[in-house]
Formats: structure tokens, sequence, C-alpha cells
């Protein structure tokens, strides 16, 4: 498991940031790749809650990702605490940064459980469990 943050693809052309906050926005980790009904079941049991959404990278990689703002984002969309910012911020270049990029940081991205089903029906991955019959 380790710890993302979007980037986008490609070199920027003119790095710049303009204090948009949404590189602060948001938690990510990839997760394993699913490959069997019950990791898709446990994906689809990520989407059912609010504010989690998971999406799959131009790499084919899998991760989740929760909204949550940064308790460290001031109000004017910079960091509050530049000098002591955490690793993977001061690693998170305005070379990776998305809010310019023409691509998107995803190549699918799920926010619901329906959005997922449905990329998998596309897929032909069968995800679903049989529901057992009652006796009698
Ligand atoms: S680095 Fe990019 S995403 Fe982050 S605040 Fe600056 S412009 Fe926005
Ligand atoms: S510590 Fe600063 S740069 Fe890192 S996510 Fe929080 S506000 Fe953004």
């Amino acid at each position: 498991m380790a710890l993302e943050k979007r980037t986008r693809r490609g070199r920027a052309k003119e790095p710049n940031c303009d204090g948009c906050g949404e590189c602060c926005l948001y938690v990510a980790l990839e997760i394993d790749r699913p490959t069997c009904k019950r990791d898709y079941s446990d994906i689809i049991w990520h989407l059912l809650h609010e504010g989690v959404s998971v999406y799959i990278d131009h790499d084919n990689k899998w991760h989740v990702e929760f909204a949550s703002r940064c308790a460290n984002l001031s109000a004017d969309g910079r960091c509050g605490d530049y000098e002591g910012r955490p690793m993977i911020c001061r690693k998170y270049s305005l070379e990776n940064c998305t809010r310019h990029s023409k691509s998107k940081y995803y190549a699918h991205r799920f926010a619901t459980p329906d959005e997922l089903k449905k990329y998998l029906g596309r897929m032909k991955i069968d995800f679903e469990f049989r529901r057992i019959p009652k006796d009698g």
C-alpha cells in the first residue's frame, strides 16, 4: 500500500501554482488490482461510503481516494505550514500538478458502485455472487 498524490501525464509546459488547493483536498492510496469477486465486492463496499472514490490510472494501477480537506490548507488555498509540510507534499512538484493538465489523472474513475458495475459489465468481468436460494 502506498500513499499517492494525483499526477499528470507528461511535463507541464508552464508549471504554475495558482493556489487552487486541489492537491490538498483528498487522501489517495494505491490498492491491489482486484482479481476475484471478493476483491470487487470490497471495492463496491468502499464506494458505498460517502466521499470515497476509486480510480485506475494510466499504468493500470488501482487507487482508493478519500475526499478530505487537509487541516493545513489555508483559506487562500496555500499551505499553512509550508516549511513543515509532509514528505509526500514536498515531493509533489508543479511538474506533477494535475490542475493545468489537459489529460485526466485517471483512465477510469468510479464515484458510486453503479459506475464500477457498469465498467465491469463493459469489460465482461463477472463480479456478482450468485444469490443463495432460501430452503423451502
Ligand atoms: S500544485 Fe497544482 S493542484 Fe496544487 S494548489 Fe498548486 S495549482 Fe493547485
Ligand atoms: S500539508 Fe500543506 S501542501 Fe500538504 S496537503 Fe496539507 S495543505 Fe497541502
